[in-house]
């Protein structure tokens, strides 16, 4: 059992699908193992659909904490199912965005479609302005964010994308090595605006030597 994490809430963004190949589901069970072997709770979008809801009965069933944060136009069951856990219902997509946020210590992306990228794009933006400090995981499971972290390094390479941001993106094939990777990670990249400036008392609190 690890129990040398430094973190006590990960907020997992991952696909309203579970993807047409098993390995993605067993993705998402292996990654809730992790966060249960660790005694890490679980912020995620709410719902039962596809991989959100095998992670969030994983660690459901694993004794941790599990949060659901979801819009009130998505509470209908017949749209998201039955949610385990803790369930925050908020106005919009915005404030399910800045709740999670908030809430969670780091950020993971499972397998997904435009919501998960859109999701974990906008968590490393906030990373790159200095809006958060939080580690940003990507779970590449099977390659399949090979073409995105491609053209991240496109970025780079055409002057998009500072080389000191392209750090912000951490990824892994296994869960186990993206927690380790996360566990050690320092924020070094140049923030475009000073992290005090964003009132980053919205976005929760922070340990003392991570703020600027
Ligand atoms: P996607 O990656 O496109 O499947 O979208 C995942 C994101 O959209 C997550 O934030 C989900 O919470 C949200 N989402 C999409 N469909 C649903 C649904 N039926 N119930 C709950 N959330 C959903």
């Amino acid at each position: 059992m690890e129990n040398n994490t430094r973190f006590k809430r990960i907020c997992v963004f991952c696909g309203s699908h579970a993807g047409h190949r098993k390995v993605f589901a067993d993705a998402a069970i292996e990654l809730g193992n992790e966060l249960v072997n660790r005694k890490i709770d679980l912020v995620y979008g709410g719902g039962s659909v596809g991989l959100m809801g095998l992670i969030s009965q994983r660690v459901y069933d694993g004794g941790c904490n599990v949060l659901g944060i979801i819009p009130k136009a998505l509470v209908p069951i017949e749209i998201s199912g039955e949610t385990v856990g803790d369930v925050r219902i908020v106005s919009d997509m915005h404030e399910r965005k800045a709740e999670m946020a908030r809430e969670a210590e780091a950020f993971i992306a499972l397998p997904g479609g435009y919501g998960t990228m859109e999701e974990l794009l906008e968590m490393i933006t906030w990373a790159q302005l200095g809006i958060h400090k939080k580690p940003v995981g990507l779970l590449n499971i099977e390659g399949y964010y090979n073409s995105l972290l491609t053209l991240f390094d496109k970025g780079v390479e055409e002057g998009f994308i500072k080389p000191g941001a392209r750090d912000i993106v951490l990824s892994a094939p296994t869960a186990n090595e993206l927690l380790r990777k996360m566990e050690q990670y320092t924020s070094y990249h140049d923030h475009v605006a000073p992290h005090g400036n964003w009132q980053m008392e919205k976005l929760g609190d922070y340990p003392k030597e991570w703020k600027s």
